[in-house]
């Protein structure tokens, strides 16, 4: 089992990372000394783990579970008000602590919910999908979607434990185990060229799930991640280049539907529009684009998404919370292995999206 160490002002925690740990998450949330849990998961994790984790559970404390509907859709405050509906039924008190068996979806949810009932209890992260175990149950961002806009509305609110269980992913569909494969790219991207050398090599055995090459990935994630948290919990600087390839990521899975493209694929497409901006803007090469794209697409990420609408698209990324004061600040690659921050010119901008197919 590895461990990686999240130190934050809103919270220190570990993320454990391993095979076969949703056996022994009797005894890892044993030591939270809960009063009551309640397992938070998904119609379609529920019958795989959820309901199994919560039986396990009943050695620790009085467990309910409480299965959400499956998917962004339902990533709303009404959703919100269903787990709370359910802490209140299962006599929650703030000793009982929330766990989350599912991807970033039910994470996001759920760990909102625990946020504010009765003013913020424990919640443990037990991460279903590749994303979710490498991305969003790390770093404390919970929250639900507005019907004008992704993740609107939302809390910063750490988790007391993450415990990532490389076996689970086994299960996941291909499209879903790609959506998560952008995100390791991302962060060996941003933060460190041999991590994303080391990915590029891996892409069969980390396509194909094996333990290994997956824990290896996992865990060199989660230290990029907790290393950014721990320095900028709350997103003033440094936190903000996590959102590489995410400004046009958001705005693809707004124009063309939510839920018509996963967050991840529409974050690989994002991963190559952002190297193709850094190009423009005379920070990388074309072999450096190239190169990127290529990983993109052994991913089996789409490496570009054609007809959106370029107008719509600048409108989105203009309304997207990212943006400050009028101009899109972007978050560009100044070589592989490290991002910045820059306000980028309109005619760049439009170049890299006419490149891109839109039109
Ligand atoms: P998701 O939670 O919708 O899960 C994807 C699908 O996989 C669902 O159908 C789910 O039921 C299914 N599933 C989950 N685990 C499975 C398993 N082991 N086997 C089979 N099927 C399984 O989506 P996601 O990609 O995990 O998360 C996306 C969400 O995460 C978005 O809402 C995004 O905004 C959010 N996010 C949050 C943060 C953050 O910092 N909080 C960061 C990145 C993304």
């Amino acid at each position: 089992m590895r461990r990686v160490q999240v130190s934050a002002p809103g919270g220190s925690y570990e993320i454990l990372i391993g095979a076969d740990l949703l056996a022994a998450l009797p005894r890892l949330i044993a030591p939270l000394a809960p009063t009551r849990l309640l397992v938070v998961t998904d119609s379609k994790v529920a019958p795989l783990y959820g309901t199994s984790v919560a039986a396990a559970l009943q050695a620790v404390a009085p467990t309910a579970v409480f299965a959400l509907g499956e998917g962004e859709t339902g990533k709303s405050l009404a959703a919100v008000e269903r787990v709370l509906d359910a802490l209140v039924a299962h006599r929650a008190d703030r000793r009982s602590v929330v766990v989350v068996v599912g991807g970033g979806v039910v994470g996001d949810i759920a760990g909102f919910a625990a946020s504010i009932y009765m003013r913020g209890i424990r919640f443990v992260q037990v991460p279903t999908t590749l994303l979710a175990q490498v991305d969003s149950s790390v770093g404390g961002k919970t929250g639900v979607n507005h019907p004008q806009g992704k993740n609107l509305i939302g809390s910063f609110h750490q988790p007391s434990l993450v415990v990532a269980d490389a076996d689970v992913l086994r299960s996941l569909p291909p499209r879903e185990l790609s959506a998560g494969l952008a995100e390791i790219l991302k962060h060996g991207l941003l933060a460190d060229a041999d991590y994303f050398a080391a990915v590029e090599t891996n892409l069969p055995r980390l396509l194909a799930c094996d333990a290994q090459a997956m824990a290896d990935a996992v865990a060199r994630s989660c230290e990029i991640k907790a290393g950014v948290v721990g320095r900028d919990e709350k997103e003033s600087g440094e936190r903000a280049l996590l959102n590489l390839g995410h400004t046009f990521g958001h705005a693809i899975e707004a124009l063309a539907g939510y839920g018509h493209w996963l967050h991840g694929e529409a974050v690989g497409c994002g991963l190559c529009l952002a190297a193709d901006l850094s190009r423009r803007l005379g920070l990388l090469g074309r072999p450096d684009v190239d190169r990127i794209q290529d990983a993109v697409a052994r991913a089996q990420l789409p490496v570009r998404i054609p007809g959106l609408s370029r107008r719509d698209a600048l409108q989105a990324m203009a309304g997207d919370k990212k943006a400050e004061g009028g101009s899109i600040r972007f978050i560009v690659l100044e070589r592989i292995g490290k991002a910045i921050q820059r306000t980028v010119p309109a005619d760049a901008l439009d170049a890299t999206l006419t490149a891109g197919g839109y039109c």
